[in-house]
């Protein structure tokens, strides 16, 4: 039968499946709102109620909209009362990272800096959802533009996390992640620069998916580092991710690194079928002592799962693994002080007060003073210092040459095995206020920044518990395949969460039944 291909052992005898849709699934919910079972407003309803309960705590959203919602699910319901299909996310509650731009709402990706920024247009990927039925809840907390991994370097307060409310959430992208993981909403977008999408998903228990670089436009994303962004989903499974980067990817006009590369269709079952004789490759890099012991248990215990199914597993090398760090900082900096440079007070941005006789450049230089937060100015300073003259070639380029090198030593890796298995971050949620040294926030994505440098994809997915100053708290693994094969990457991780039960377990307190399906 399809379902086992030559490669899978024979002997292997498939548990009990679970059921194919979770109550609280995407699909679940669509497909209600599409019969006219319920309503895309009484689902709207039902999120905006469990966002209000939770967020006192939480502090996922910085702005509920909660009109703009109710008027998008208001069009839905209409759609559906005409006898037209809203399509494949009817009616589902979206939360979107502020720094995605929306008409609708204020955009202030976190910092001072843009205070009360209305954008004239809606960014693609969430006018995308938004043309396939999806109901945008409001905007969720991040880093300031993005720079973190813990949601603290924020302007409107610092997200918590729903497992453990004295940890963060991981950032940068956390207030999405939390609001997922805490029922608010089935899916939500983030950024991943270097790991956003997918460290925030593991210290919430989620799946987080950062696509290839090009995969999804990046049209509307407020720029941070250009040639590393990317906007993905967080869901609570696997079949939702593959959902929504079916409707947010492919090529648009309005972003140039953006390509049309088939992307294979994942629906009716196909997502399900196991990919033929998997090779997982698993670096020894990633095996690494100084990571939590319950993260290495967790991918050993993952190796185990995927043998039972059949994969084969191979030892691949990365030696450069513990350079994608330094190379990151390098290059990362140096793109986001290029892009942040329009934030000036004059063109965009908090303006600080004029005074009397002043030069125009220290009105510009006491207005970034004023609206960028001590995190984005140590970047923009880090920046600037290795493209300027006398030290680019000794950082910047040597950056681009170590970039180089590290997508090498992926595509080497790629011809042993379909995808690599390894920790997401080297260790669980940490408590709010640990990480108060920069390099030791720096280094949460040791395990997640070289995708972003060699524009491959990667997706967290629940792979574990660990037990942690008294409360167990999720472990996430991360899976990352070649440039564009998003197809396997998604399949062999729901290989994995079929085989397993780590992602049916909620936070505390976001049951299904809270998590926004009305009516
Ligand atoms: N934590 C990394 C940073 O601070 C990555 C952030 C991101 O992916 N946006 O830059």
């Amino acid at each position: 039968s399809p379902r086992h291909p030559p490669g899978i052992a024979s002997s292997f005898i498939a548990p009990p499946r679970e059921p194919p849709v979770r109550p609280d699934s995407i699909d679940a919910i669509a497909s209600a709102v599409r019969r006219g079972e319920t309503s895309a407003t009484a689902v709207t309803e039902a999120a905006l109620a469990r966002c209000r309960a939770c967020d006192g705590e939480l502090l996922a959203f910085r702005e509920l909209g909660a009109e703009d919602a109710l008027a998008a699910a208001a069009r839905v319901d209409q759609l559906v009362a005409d006898g037209h299909d809203p399509g494949p996310l009817a009616g589902v509650p979206i939360a979107l990272k502020d720094n995605l731009v929306t008409s609708f709402g204020t955009t202030c990706a976190g910092s001072r800096m843009l205070e009360g920024f209305r954008s004239p247009y809606t960014g693609t990927a969430v006018t995308r959802l938004i043309e396939a039925g999806a109901v945008p809840l409001g905007k969720t907390n991040c880093d300031e533009f993005a720079m973190g991994s813990s949601t603290e370097h924020c302007a409107y307060g610092s997200t918590r996390n729903p497992w453990a409310t004295d940890r963060v959430p991981g950032g940068s992208s956390g207030g999405s992640a939390a609001a997922v993981a805490a029922g608010c909403c089935p899916a939500s977008l983030g950024s991943d620069t270097g790991g956003s999408i997918r460290q925030p998903a593991a210290l919430c228990g989620i799946v987080g998916l950062k696509p290839t670089y090009g995969r999804v436009s990046r049209h509307g994303l407020i720029a941070f580092g250009s040639s590393l962004d990317q906007i993905g989903p967080f869901t609570r499974s696997v079949g939702d991710a593959a959902r929504v980067l079916s409707v947010i990817a492919g090529r648009d006009p309005h972003d140039s690194t953006s390509v049309d590369v088939h992307l294979p269709d994942l629906d009716g079952g196909r997502l399900e079928e196991p990919v033929d004789r998997l090779r997982v490759g698993v670096p020894r890099q990633y095996r690494d002592e100084r990571n939590h012991p319950a993260v290495n248990a967790a991918v050993e215990a993952a190796i185990d799962v995927y043998r039972s199914l059949g994969a084969t597993i191979v030892d691949v090398d990365l030696p450069l693994t513990d350079h994608g760090i330094a190379t990151y900082y390098v290059i990362a900096p140096a793109e986001a002080s290029s892009n942040l440079a329009r934030y000036d007070g004059i063109r965009y941005g908090h303006r600080a007060e004029p005074r009397p006789g002043e030069e125009l450049f220290d009105l510009y230089a006491r207005s970034r003073a004023e609206g960028f937060g001590p995190e984005v100015r140590r970047r923009i300073m880090l920046g600037t210092y290795v493209l300027s003259a006398g030290y680019y070639d000794a950082y910047y380029k040597r950056a681009l040459q170590v970039r180089r090198l590290i997508a090498r030593e992926f595509e080497a890796a790629f011809s042993r095995c379909h995808v690599i298995l390894g920790p997401t971050s080297p260790f669980p949620a940490f408590r709010a206020g640990e990480k108060a040294d920069p390099l030791a926030m720096y280094l949460c994505d040791v395990f997640t920044a070289n995708a972003n440098i060699a524009g491959i994809p990667g997706i967290s997915i629940p792979g574990g518990f660990a037990e942690d100053g008294g409360v167990e708290l999720p472990v996430g693994l991360h899976l990352q395949a070649k440039a564009f094969d998003e197809g396997t990457l998604l399949r062999a991780a729901r290989m994995f969460e079929q085989a397993t039960t780590h992602h049916l377990r909620s936070a505390p307190g976001a049951t299904p039944e809270a998590a926004g399906r009305g009516g």
